[in-house]
Order: structure tokens, then sequence, then C-alpha cells
């Protein structure tokens, strides 16, 4: 049973127990309805209680049931809400830890509620792009107030019980209990107190009005339009609320429910929905269980204070785990730990860190130039030169200092962790933890399991990913992993349209227009062109066969590296980031199209944005086929969380799904036409050819 039915004396206790949250799937839907049958029908039942047993009252819909029929089985939400109003016998809502989405919705159909301190009450859907679809739009507001209401829904963050509690004239809570152990008895003896009053309550009959209506709801437009571009379901919360104020109840209802299922099919909520699925499918590792047994990471060990080096440390000060610098100079790691105060310190100016903070996470920093000096350490990451030579230095160092059982991480972003792990006497313990830069601020980590990567080492790492907040999704080893691989091609795309005749302001317009933070030639100037340049001199010696647009090389040849030197793809104004169309460029782009011979054609965003994503869709379904990348979803929550990939859309593999994949080979084989493209790199995938034939999906594969 999904919830449970006792008996207190005089009072039916109604306990939802359907961990972890207790989601009010149908089983759950049915119980309660079940129980409150049962307790109207027992004479000797004065008042009925519902809770919830474990970790949370409701967090609300069962994510188990998302989008199939079971979530709109009867009794639905709307259902069993409505037997709680038409309940003959006072209902008592007594709510802890968790009130969410439809648990929430559930509350504000009893008649009474009681809520213990601590408890975290929302109405997350805007997150998930929906807006409460069983009554949270026009019951909260009747007892919140409008605004309140209002900002919580287009928000759907969590706020506390006791915050909530303090607002002038709520009826949200009836009554707060004095602490988490004594809301049963509490709501018992309010069911008592209770159990005689007619007519019984209704949130539904409190009125719901805004003394400025008309300005006030304008202005609710405005910040949300400026908030929320490219999503409808901000705006739509702000419909419902509004309707809330002007309408019937029972009309507002309807229009609720109207609202909830048109945006259900919306992109963006298909989007939403599947990244929410997608962050929790990136934890699980098929043939590693979630119960493996863990190593304990207490200290942190960081080889090198560079760029990478000091971002990553701050991860683990946040998280008040201690940490130890090594570099080779004491000047090296003066610089690492300057740059880790300023940035810090910048924080503390914008109001971001107290001061306090601040300096507990400055002690938990240590630094040393001596390797016997992070032998105790629990986790090392190596964050050195990106040449196989020193990191082969520092990991044989480290396989003689370090303790037995210590993680050995690589922050490599191109090097064979195979070898890395070669290098050492413990391959098991060694893995790869690809940060992203600014490595403090990007949410995405790349976590590389080598060929004798151990399952435990694997599962700490991804635990301690959880802890520092990293979003952290498994790759395997190839040249680039995951996103680096699928951005070379992307890149090698972008050469082309140049060649072809595009100009960089105008894919980089192209792309943002499609909705990505910045087009390539913007981030090529943002991440220094000189990298770049660099991987690609090696891939040539590498990679003969692959061809590139030279236009990159030209560029870096004539030492524009991008807004370090104050010249890249576009001109910079000292001390500033805008892009300035640079005629250098565009000059230089002439010249190298007339000594090859083309006539530059005129290209529309769509050819450069389908270019530029089919392109990541193709590589990424070879990663996959390769087992490089285990599902569809990992990927893209890379291109989400590293890439600036439009989060909207839901990744480049969702985004292909939905425009159908049949239509995605379709463009390939059309640009494989091209004689100044890649007709070899547009042959579609083995995977992507066997999904279209088999009229299957990336995500339903
Ligand atoms: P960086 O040049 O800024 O820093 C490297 C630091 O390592 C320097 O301070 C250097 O003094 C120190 N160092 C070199 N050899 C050492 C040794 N033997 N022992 C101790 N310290 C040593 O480089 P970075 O950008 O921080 O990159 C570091 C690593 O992270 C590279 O493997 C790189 O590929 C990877 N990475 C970089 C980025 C990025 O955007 N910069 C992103 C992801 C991964």
């Amino acid at each position: 049973m999904t919830a449970r039915y006792e008996l207190h004396g005089p009072v039916a206790v109604i306990t939802l127990d359907n961990p972890p949250v207790n989601g009010l799937g149908h089983a759950t839907r049915i119980a309660i309805a079940q129980g409150l049958n049962q307790a109207n029908a027992d004479p000797a039942v004065r008042a009925i209680v519902i809770t919830g047993a474990g970790k949370a009252f409701s967090g609300g819909a069962d994510i188990r049931e998302f989008g199939k029929p079971a979530a709109l089985a009867e009794p639905n939400l709307l259902s069993v809400i409505l037997a709680c109003e038409h309940s003959a016998k006072p209902i008592v809502a007594a709510v802890h830890s968790v009130v969410m989405g439809g648990g929430l919705e559930l509350a504000l159909g009893c008649h009474y509620r009681i809520a213990a301190p601590g408890c975290s009450v929302a109405l997350p859907e805007v997150k998930l792009g929906l807006i409460p679809g069983a009554g949270g739009t026009q019951r909260l507001p009747r007892v919140l107030g409008v605004e309140a209401a209002l900002n919580m829904i287009v928000k759907g963050d969590p706020l506390r019980s006791e915050v909530l509690a303090q607002l002038p004239g709520q009826r949200l809570f009836d009554r707060m209990a004095d602490s988490p152990q004594t809301l049963l008895p509490q709501a018992l003896a309010l069911a008592q107190e209770v159990a005689d009053v007619r007519p019984l309550p209704l949130v539904r009959h409190l009125p719901c009005k805004h003394p400025q209506a008309d300005a006030y709801f304008q202005f609710a437009r405005n910040t949300v339009k400026a908030m929320a571009r490219n999503l409808p379901a901000p705006l739509k919360c702000v419909d419902a609320v509004e309707i809330a104020t002007r309408s019937s109840f029972e009309e507002g209802m309807s229009r609720e429910r109207e609202m909830f299922i048109n945006l259900m099919w919306t992109p963006q909520s298909r989007a939403l929905r599947h990244l929410f699925a997608a962050e929790r499918a990136a934890a699980k590792i098929a043939d590693v269980p979630d119960d493996t047994t863990k190593r304990d990471i207490a200290q942190v060990a960081i080889i090198g204070a560079g760029t990478m080096g000091g971002g990553i440390a701050m991860n683990f000060l946040n998280a008040g785990i201690p940490v130890k610098l090594l570099e080779m100079k004491q000047d090296a790691l003066d610089r690492g730990v300057a740059t880790l105060r300023k940035n810090y310190e910048a924080q503390v100016k914008k109001g971001k860190l107290k001061a306090e903070k601040y300096e507990e996470r400055m002690a938990l920093l240590s630094t040393t130039l001596s390797y016997p000096d992070i032998a105790q350490a629990d986790l090392v990451i190596e964050a050195v030169f990106e040449e196989i030579g020193v990191k082969e230095q520092v990991f044989r160092e480290l396989d003689r200092v370090c303790k037995a059982g210590a993680i050995l991480a690589s922050n490599t972003s191109t090097l064979d962790v195979n070898a890395i792990a070669g290098f050492t006497q413990r391959p098991q313990d060694v893995i790869g933890m690809h940060f992203f830069s600014p490595a403090n601020v990007m949410k995405l980590l790349e976590v590389v399991r080598g060929e004798k990567t151990g399952k435990d080492v694997l599962a700490t790492v991804m635990a301690v990913s959880k802890k520092i907040k990293k979003t952290a999704v498994v790759s395997g080893v190839c040249d680039g992993f995951i996103g680096n691989r699928m951005i070379e091609q992307y890149a090698r795309q972008a050469g082309f349209l140049l060649d072809e005749g595009c100009t960089p302001a105008q894919v980089d317009k192209a792309v943002e227009k499609f909705g990505f933070a910045m087009g390539p030639f913007r981030m090529g100037d943002l991440a220094g062109n000189d990298i770049g340049w660099a991987i690609r001199k090696r891939r040539y010696a590498e990679k003969p066969g692959m061809r590139y647009s030279r236009t990159a090389d030209l560029l870096c040849e004539l030492g524009r590296f991008g807004q370090k030197t104050g010249a890249g793809w576009y001109d910079y104004q000292a001390g500033q980031r805008d892009a300035i169309v640079s005629p250098v460029v565009l000059d230089m782009l002439d010249k190298h199209r007339a000594s090859l011979g083309i006539k530059p054609r005129k290209i529309g965003d769509t050819e450069i944005v389908e270019r530029l994503v089919f392109s990541l869709v193709n590589e990424a379904a070879h990663l996959l086929e390769e087992g490089i990348a285990a599902r569809a979803s990992d990927v893209d929550m890379v291109y989400i969380t590293g890439y600036g990939f439009p989060f909207w859309r839901g990744g480049p593999m969702l985004y292909a799904d939905s425009l159908g994949l049949f239509n995605v080979v379709h463009a390939m084989h059309r640009f494989a036409k091209n004689p100044l493209d890649d007709a070899a790199f547009w042959q579609p995938a083995p995977l992507l050819a066997r999904l279209v034939a088999e009229g299957k999906t990336f995500n339903n594969a």
C-alpha cells in the first residue's frame, strides 16, 4: 500500500507512504480516495488527518508516471482533491519536510492545514515548463495573497513554512506545529477541535482580489517577459493567477487545466522534462550499482595552480573539503592563490559570499612545493600543462608518494587517460575529471572512465561531483571525450561556412538567434584561438585525411588570438569585451577565398544552424555507437551544462528527435553534395541511419 489508514481514537489518519517523496502516483491516489471513503463511512470517525511518512509530506506528481497514461488515470489528482473538499468530515493536512507541486495542491484542498517548521513549500511546475495543474494557481492566491502567490508560482523555488506563516493575512497554514516531532499529536488535537465545525471551510470560497489589478499584472508581465524569453510557461503563470482574481473559481480551474494541457505539448516543456530526467539518468552507470562501496574523500590535493587548478580548488573549498595545492615554484603558487582570493573577494563585494565564509574557505586551503606533503590526500586532481611528458612525470611521482587507495584524477582535455593510468602501478585508481573553464562556475564535469578504472573509483567520483554541485556525465576514453570531440566537427563546419562566403558575425548571429549563449567565433575569441590552433597542429599530423578550413590558422598566423591580444575574429577596444567587426579579418577571408578560386555565396541562417547543430548530432551518434557516451540524454546534458546549447531546446539530441531524424538525415545528404564541405563526414552515423530505418528517435531507441 502506498498510503496507510489508521485510527487514532476518533480521528482517521491517512499516511502517504510512497518513497522516496510520497509522489502522488496512481496507486497512492487510489489509497487516499479509499481512505477518505472509509473514514466517511465509519460512524466512529469524527475527523481525518492526511500526512506523509518518511522524508516528505509529498513532493507532488510521481515522476515515474511522467508523460504516461497512469498520470491521468482516475482518480486523478483533481478528483482526489475534489473528494477532500466533499468530505463530510473535516480533513486536516499535516505537512512537514517537503510540500511541493501536487502535494501542496492536495493540502490546499483540505479544510485545515498545520505545518511543521522547516518545511520546504513550492509549486515548482514552471521549472518543467508547466503551470500547476491541480488548482495551485487558483487556490494559492486565495490563501497567500495575489503577489506572494504569483511570485512563488512564477519562480518555482521553495520557501520555508515558517517564513510563509509570517506573511500578513495568510491562510495557508491554520497553525504551525512546535516541531516536526509534535506535528502529528498537534494535528490530531486540531482535528478534534474542529470536528463539529460546519460548514467546513474551503479555500475555493476565499476571496481573490488585487486592489490595483491592471497595473500589477501589467508590471508582472513585463518583468516575466524580460526574465523568461523563449519560455511560455512563466507568462501563463501570470495569466492563470490573473484569472483567479477576475473570474469564478470554476472558470479559473477550467482555464488552468486548459493552459496546463497546452503547455504539456510545448517543445519547451518537453525539453525541460527531458533535462530533469536526463540529469537523474546521467548519475546512473549501467554496471556500477548504486550501493557500490565508495571511498572516503576527506582531503583533496590539486597539482598545478593555473587557470584550472585554482578554479577546481574553489569547488572543494566551497563544499568544506580541505585542499592542498601543489606547484613547481613558489611564484606560481603565489599567483594561483592570489587569483583564487581575487575570485572570492569579487563574490564578497557583490554580496554573494559573506566575509566570514570567505575566511572559512581560505582556512581550508594549504599549499606546498613538495610531493610527500600530499601523501595523505584521498583524491588528487592533476591540472598541469597539457603535455603527455609532463603528465607522465606527475603521475609517476603521484604513484610513488600517494597512500594506497588514493584516487588519482587528471583534468586533461585531450590526452589518453589509459596512457596516463599506465604511468602508475595502480591504473584502477586513475580516472579523468574533466572540468570546464571557469571551473568554479561551469556545471559540467566529464568523468572519464579508463579501461581499468575501478567501479568504486567511478562511484566515488560521481558522489564527489554531487557534493561539489557539478553535473557529472561519464565518458569513455577518446580524443576530446564527448563534448570536445563533438565541438571539433562544429568548429570544422564553422570554418567551411567562412570558406564558402559567411562572415564570422553572420555565423555567430544565426547561432545566437537559435539560442546558443555565444556563436563559435565570439567563443573562440573568448577562449583564445591559439588553444584550438595548438590542438589542430597535432591533429594535422595524427589525422592527415581530415579536411579543415585554413581560416582559423590564417587568423592565428596574424597573431589574432582573441580578447587577450585585443584582436581575434573581431576587434576589441582596450578593456572591453564588445566584438567589433574587423576589416582586417574580412579582407583576410576575401583573399583566402580568392586564393582557392571560391566565389562566395549567400548562406541563410537555417543552413548555418543546421550544419552546425547536425554536425554535433552526427558525431554524437558515433559516440553512442562506440559506447563513449552511454545515452543520448547524457550528450544533451553535456551540451546544456558545458557548451551553452539553449536549454529550452533540450540539447542537440532531443532537438534532432523533435525535428524528426528522417529530416535530419535528409539534410545531411544535401550537405554531402556540397563540394566545399566534407562529404564523408555527412554520411549519417550507422546508429542514426538505423534509427531512421526503424522509425525511432535517440531518446526512444
Ligand atoms: P595553466 O597553464 O593555466 O596551468 C598549469 C599549471 O600547472 C601552471 O601553473 C604550472 O606552473 C603548473 N605545472 C606545470 N607542470 C607542473 C608540475 N610538474 N608540477 C606541478 N605543477 C605544474 O593550464 P590550465 O589551463 O589550467 O590547464 C591545465 C590542465 O587542464 C590541462 O591538462 C588542460 O588541458 C586542462 N583543461 C584546461 C581547460 C581550459 O579551458 N584552460 C579546460 C579543461 C581542461
